[in-house]
């Protein structure tokens, strides 16, 4: 069976760089795949078109894929839940199930291309699938995050933004500071879904960032924004996704 090389492509900091390396080191790269869940912010979306040019001077296709029919935040909205940072449907079902769709398509072996950095290492993990082989060359090479960003600034390209959708649990505050005073739309769609879901309010897309306070919500938090007030004086936490199809 032939071998297709594939970059799983999330559209940040990591995964960009990979790109370049892949590309400087002239390394077997036959396609990059990026996975839209409809929710990712505009300035992921403006830069996948610099990414798609950037690989069409190298004769790299970039393929998106999408699961069929709803966006993540319609699904959400129509289930009143939101993505779960403990179940990570909305990796599974939106990220990883249409990119795999998309290999099984091929008919022909993966070897898939991960934007792990060497500073999260833990984030490593094998293919579950026997058709697709998971490859880590910024872990191979010892390539940090810091690194990504050196090497994406010497290919002469943007530092995107961190890929994510707007409403993911695992936003740290900083992040959903950013989208507060950037984006205040999406702000307040982020919070219309944490407010939709009948778990609210004893969950709140705020408990990873929060993770020992139950009492601060979206609505909360942008009232702390507004007043340009402290912060809660718990520490933020920030926990990556699961895998490297989402933050990548
Ligand atoms: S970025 Fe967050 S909300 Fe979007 S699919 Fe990944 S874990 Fe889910």
């Amino acid at each position: 069976m032939s071998i297709r090389h594939v970059l799983s492509f999330g559209g940040g900091v990591n995964s960009v760089a990979l790109m370049v390396v892949l590309l400087r080191e002239e390394l077997p790269f036959d396609e990059a795949v990026f996975a839209d869940t409809g929710g990712e912010v505009p300035e992921t979306y403006q830069y996948l078109e610099t990414a798609r040019q950037y690989l069409a001077d190298h004769e790299i296709p970039l393929t998106v894929v999408s699961k069929r029919g709803r966006s993540l935040y319609e699904t959400a909205w129509d289930r009143r839940v939101f993505p779960s940072a403990i179940w990570r449907w909305s990796t599974r079902d939106f990220k990883i199930t249409p990119i795999q769709r998309h290999y099984r398509s091929l008919d022909v072996h993966i070897n898939q291309y991960l934007a792990i950095a060497w500073d999260e290492v833990h984030r490593m993990k094998d293919s579950r699938v026997d058709y697709v082989t998971n490859l880590y060359p910024l872990i191979d090479r010892r390539l940090t995050r810091v690194d990504c960003v050196n090497i994406i600034q010497e290919a002469g390209l943007p530092t995107p933004q961190r890929s994510s959708c707007f409403f993911c649990p695992f936003n740290s505050v900083d992040r959903w500071r950013w989208l507060y005073e950037t984006h205040p739309d999406l702000f307040d769609k982020a919070i219309a879904l944490e407010e939709n879901s009948k778990h609210f309010p004893s969950q709140r897309l705020t408990d990873q960032a929060f993770r020992e306070r139950t009492d601060i919500s979206l609505r909360s938090l942008a009232e702390v924004f507004a007043d340009g007030g402290p912060l809660p004086a718990l520490p933020a936490v920030e926990q990556q996704p699961c895998g490297a199809e989402c933050g990548t």
